[in-house]
């Protein structure tokens, strides 16, 4: 496990060192035919690539097919420093921050945080368990930063996306950007995360008062100066959101809704690990980051990059 950036730097100062760690985090140092499943391979072109030893398919190929990093022309050694920075920074970091950090272009940057952010999903849907906080919230939108005076919304971006959010007392969080915050949507939602022995405790928001009919429902009246029911609050929910919101506001200052839920993913995915050292929670990200890849590499294949280089629409203006 990797102590810190300067032990990351060090212990992958080239490419080589990097490839070897994802065979190692992808395959348990077996690698497996990405084409055919073949378990048997030749090293060749001096070890960087393999061949497959299947006399049928033959192919060659690299570690980072199918993965993240597949078909960039940046190094593993830019994009290992920026997956630990991008895990281990609390409340993330901004493209013009990283670009400079790792001296690469605010673009490219941008590029590459998108990449990690997409692999940062769950890859099981969470189950959330005795106490379960949920509350609403929303957020993003360009005009909420801007002065009042310059705060004209008539391209419709400046709308606030509503976002739903479930955490348990002292565990993990669940956050799902919801188009409508309705009673279907909420029991969707509940049905995926939360253990039916779950006690829910809400605010005295109406759209719970149906999904929350098969839990023990604690509801929290707010509007009558209520903070506690017994030992039951949503504090813990409140203070997720200001933590997100803060972030948001200030390292990315805006975003556009459609990518609204990708931020969200990568906050909750450092917050659920909050208590693990950064160096493995750089370890898990690059393990999880590959669970995810071949269905990547089917839907976006090649030329990703260009595509998604272009669409710039929510650069973030960093700090
Ligand atoms: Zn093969």
């Amino acid at each position: 496990m990797v102590k810190d950036i300067k032990d990351l730097m060090k212990k992958f100062s080239d490419e080589a060192a990097c490839r070897e760690y994802l065979v190692q985090q992808r395959w348990n140092g077996e690698p497996i035919c990405p084409y055919c499943g073949h378990r048997k391979s030749y090293r060749i072109e001096g070890g960087k690539r393999f061949k497959c030893a299947n006399q049928t398919c033959y192919k060659k190929y690299s570690v980072t097919v199918g993965t993240i990093f597949e078909a960039s022309n940046i190094p593993l050694t830019t994009w290992f420093p920026a997956v630990y920075i991008a895990t281990a920074h609390k409340k993330g970091i901004s493209s013009v921050q990283l670009g400079k950090d790792l001296g690469v272009t605010q673009k490219t940057a941008w590029f590459m945080l998108h990449r990690i952010r997409e692999g940062l999903k769950e890859n099981n849907p969470l189950l959330l368990e005795k106490e379960v906080q949920v509350d609403e919230a929303y957020i993003g939108g360009r005009e909420q930063f801007k002065h009042k005076d310059k705060r004209k919304d008539t391209s419709g971006k400046g709308e606030k996306v509503p976002v739903v959010g479930m955490i348990e007392t002292g565990g993990q969080v669940v956050t799902q950007v919801m188009p409508w915050v309705t009673r279907k949507n909420v029991t969707a939602l509940f049905d995926t995360h939360m253990h039916r022995q779950a006690v829910l405790v809400t605010d005295s928001n109406p759209v719970y008062y149906k999904p929350g009919r098969r839990y023990d429902h604690k509801i929290i009246n707010h509007a009558e100066g209520q903070f506690k029911v017994d030992q039951f609050h949503t504090n813990s929910i409140e203070n997720y959101w200001s933590l997100l919101k803060r972030g948001i506001i200030g390292i990315y200052h805006q975003i556009s809704p459609k990518h609204l839920q990708a931020y969200c993913n990568e906050f909750s995915f450092r917050f659920n690990r909050r208590k693990l050292h950064d160096g493995f929670r750089f370890a898990l990200a690059i393990q999880q980051i590959e669970g995810r890849l071949t269905y990547k590499h089917l839907v976006y294949g090649k030329g990703e990059e260009n595509q998604q280089g272009q669409d710039i629409e929510a650069i973030e203006t960093g700090e």
